[in-house]
């Protein structure tokens, strides 16, 4: 855990640290380390934005399967972030807002939302495993059957 108090300190703040694990529920073992790259603005009073980079490897397990498969992310961050005090108040609209306690500020914690974020909600070893057989596949057989056809 690493905690940071965004109401003091002076800004930008630049992170660039690895993290060996994580806590992000249903999703894949980290293979090598999470890196992370970004620097933490301060807009105004209670109103902060994170912007920079995550990467990383997963080991997860195709949906369909079952086979070991790698997941690949590599996003960009371009967060908001705001006190959890705001969270029912907020009525801005922004794609991206990260609320948490800005005196208690959970660098970890952040990252781990974003990571769930960007994760993909399918995990499949490759782009075909969950699809139909291709329709030109299909196709192919087609004059075999009509050959068949013609002999019964
Ligand atoms: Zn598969």
């Amino acid at each position: 855990m690493k905690i940071l108090n965004l109401n003091e300190g002076s800004f930008p703040i630049k992170l660039s640290f690895e993290l060996e694990n994580h806590n992000v529920p249903n999703i894949g073992k980290l293979i090598n380390n999470l890196s992370v790259e970004a620097q933490i603005l301060k807009i105004s009073k209670n109103l902060y934005k994170c912007d920079g980079s995550v990467e990383g490897n997963f080991l997860d397990t195709c949906q369909n399967c079952l086979k070991d498969t790698e997941i690949n992310i590599s996003n960009i961050i371009n967060v908001t972030i705001k006190d959890s005090a705001e969270i029912h108040t907020d009525s801005s609209d922004q794609d991206q807002t990260h609320y948490q306690e800005l005196e208690y500020f959970d660098l970890y914690r952040f990252i781990e939302e974003e990571v769930a974020i960007i994760y993909p909600d399918i995990v499949k070893c490759n782009k075909d495993c969950l699809e139909e057989p291709h329709p030109e596949e299909q196709e192919k057989n087609l004059p075999f059957k009509k050959i068949r056809d013609l002999i019964e």
